[in-house]
This record gives structure tokens, sequence and C-alpha cells, in this order.
């Protein structure tokens, strides 16, 4: 049997930290006689310069027929880059919403855990960090403002423009099941995030989140507003267990707990829709200010591959030999630049590696 995996590299970093994750999978290929065959599939910048527009009807297509797609990022510098010269529904964004729509990926898992090794990259307080934490943020992804309606308009030289916040209760009800049953696997407590206080769709969210919680009475559940959230998840992010979100509070929510786990290139993400088939890609962008510098942390790449074989392939062993070289090359020092704690660094004997040294390494190590 063979897995037939749509490679998305993107723009920026995204070809450089998905060829890393491609030598973890054929590593795993080798080691555990299973047949990857890989399909390159262009989206982002890297379209719009082919093909005019960042994403395909073929591409949409060629994504369907896979069995999971392995993603970079997509993107590049709005203020020099030609792509922001075009209409927003033409712009590198544009595929990235598109895609997620089109193959109806709902729901968007970013696991942020510590690894110990990395814990002189966390930003927070030894006291604060006590044993670690592990949260998994549960983000809804094709809702709300990010697919609402856009509108500028110009009255009187004056220009106005709105974003349309809704959701269903049928688009709550599914991600709020997903991270429920994520939950049950886990430590049992769900804190539902919101901003209720002052919005309807909140107001919604909170009413559909607390009727499908029902059905899972051995469930702790909190609800919090979001502002309150963000402060939570620096004053003691081990409180939470999963936390679930709408898409832009998942959004902004997410890049914060990335940076308490050290860097954005280390956290990954699983976006899935009801089926097994899911798009894998870190949570960061395409970091044009370090592109092709060969300095970019594949790891977030690379872990979002382990995930791949966990949801989609069901490949437990082959999942933990990813996650466990991971945490091996961690340990034995290697760092790419992001997770170097700075001065004095190689005194405690890490060493600064490149992008495709960390994933030699890493392969090395499955
Ligand atoms: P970004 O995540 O690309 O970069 C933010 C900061 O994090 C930068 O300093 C960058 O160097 C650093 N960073 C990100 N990934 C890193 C890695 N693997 N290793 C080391 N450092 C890393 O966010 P941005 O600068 O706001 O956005 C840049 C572009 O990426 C924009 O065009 C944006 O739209 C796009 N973007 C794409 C995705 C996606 O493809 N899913 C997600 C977010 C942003």
């Amino acid at each position: 049997m063979h897995y037939h995996i749509g490679v998305i590299r993107g723009d920026g970093i995204g070809p450089e930290i998905v060829n890393e994750a491609l030598k973890a999978l054929n590593k795993v290929s080798e080691k555990y006689h299973r047949d990857f065959k890989y399909e390159d599939i262009l989206m982002g910048g890297c379209s719009i310069d082919v093909y005019g527009v960042p994403l395909t009807d073929d591409a949409i297509m060629a994504a369907r027929l896979c069995d999971a797609i392995l993603m970079g990022s997509i993107g590049g510098d709005a203020k020099t880059s030609p792509w922001y010269k075009l209409t927003p529904d033409k712009r590198p964004e544009a595929g990235l919403l598109k895609i997620r729509k089109a193959l109806k990926l709902f729901a968007n898992l970013r696991p942020a855990h510590l690894y110990p090794e990395l814990r002189s990259a966390c930003p927070l307080r030894d006291d604060i960090i006590g044993d670690g934490f592990d949260v998994m943020i549960v983000r809804e992804l094709t809702g709300g403002l990010y697919f609402g309606k856009k509108e500028t308009w110009v009255i009187d030289g004056v220009a106005t423009a709105i974003d349309e916040l809704k959701y269903s209760e049928n688009e709550i009800r599914r991600v709020a099941d997903k991270a429920f049953q994520i939950a049950m696997k886990r430590n049992k407590k769900v804190t539902s995030v919101d901003k209720a206080n002052v919005l309807e769709s909140s107001r919604l969210w909170r009413k559909i989140v607390d009727k499908e919680h029902e059905k899972y009475p051995e469930i702790e559940l909190i609800h919090m507003l979001v502002d309150n959230c963000a402060m939570q998840l620096v004053r003691d992010p081990k409180q939470f267990d999963v936390l679930l979100t709408e898409n832009m509070f998942g959004d902004i929510l997410s890049d914060e707990a990335s940076m308490i786990m050290g860097s954005i290139g280390t956290m990954p993400s699983a976006s899935l829709n009801e089926t097994a088939f899911g798009l894998y890609e870190p949570s960061g962008g395409s970091a044009p200010d370090i592109a092709g510098k060969g300095i970019a942390d594949p790891i977030a790449a690379i872990v979002s591959a382990a995930m791949m074989l966990r949801y989609s392939f069901n490949m437990t062993e082959e999942a933990d030999a990813i996650e466990s070289a991971v945490k091996k090359v961690l340990a034995d020092g290697y760092r790419t630049i992001d997770i170097m704690p700075g001065k004095g660094s190689e005194i405690i004997g890490l060493k600064e590696v490149s992008t495709a040294e960390m994933g030699d390494l890493i392969a090395k190590a499955i």
C-alpha cells in the first residue's frame, strides 16, 4: 500500500523547511518499509508567478486526490513583494483560505508544549514554567472574520471598511465536538475562549459549546474571555489542557503560545476535516526576513509530518520515532538560531546548526 502525500512547499522558508520534513519521512519510509509517494502542488506566491492566481482549481483537485498534505508556508513581504499589489482575492493568503474551505478543514490543532531542553529559550520565569505545560489549541478554521463578507466604501471622501464575523451553530458544534473528543484522550479539561461579553457570535458560541458539553459529562468545561486568556497564557500556561476557540482568536493566541514554547519555528499544526484527511503545516508563516539564509527552524515542519503519520495514517510508532528524534537532537545540544538562548550558549554545550544540518541530525536520529 502506498500513501499519496501532496507537498505544498510554498514561499519564503516554506521550501527550506519542507525539505527537512521530507528527509524525516524518507527515513521513516526506509526504516519502517512505508511507501510514501509525493506530489508537488503549487500554492501561494509561487503559484501567482506561474498561473496568476494563488491556487488553481487543478491544484485543489490534486490536493483532494491525496491522502494528506504536507505544507510549508505561503506569503511574502507585504511592503516589497509584487504579490501585494494584487487585489486581496489574488494574494498568496487567499490561496490558503481557499484550500481550507475547499477541503473543509474546519479544525486546526496546534500543540503547545515545552520541550524540557528548550527551557532556556522560553521567556517565562522558572516559577511560572514549573514542570512545563502541554496545551492543545483547537482553532476553528473555516468560519469567522477571515471568511466573512468584506467591503470598503468611501462616502464624502471618508473610507469605511467592514469585515463580517459570522458563525452558524453547526460550525461551532463540529469544532467543539472535536475539542471534547481530544480532551477525552488527554486531561479532560476544555477551556472555551470567546468574547461573549460584547460579541453576539461569541454568545452563540458559548451556548452551543455548553450544549455539546452535555454529551461529555466527565469533561470540565471553563469559559474564558479572550483578553483574559491572552493574559493567562503567560501568567499560568499549566492551567490549560485543551483550549477551544474561533478562527481569529486562535490565530493570535497560538502565536502567543508558540513563543512560550521558545520559538514559532517549533510549533506544528494539523488542519482536519471529518475524515482522516488532513493538511499539516508549521504554525508560523513564510518568514521572509530569514528566507534563503539557511537558518530557519525546521522542527515545526518535521513534527507536522509526525502529526500527519499519527492523525491521517494511524502510524503511531513512526510518529513517535520522529518526535523522539527531535527530542534527542535537542538533548544533544543542537539548536537553530531562533532557539539559541544567546551569549554563553556554547559554554553550556549548545551548538548552533543550519536548517539543513538540523534536518540531517533529526533524520539520522530516527
Ligand atoms: P512569520 O510567522 O512568517 O514570521 C514571524 C517571525 O517569526 C519572524 O521574525 C520570522 O523570522 C520568525 N519565524 C517564523 N518561522 C520561523 C522558523 N521556522 N524559524 C525561525 N524563525 C521563524 O509571520 P509574518 O512575518 O507576520 O508573516 C510573513 C508572511 O507569512 C506573510 O505573508 C503572512 O501572510 C504569511 N503567513 C503564512 C502562514 C501560512 O502559510 N500558514 C501563516 C502565517 C503567516
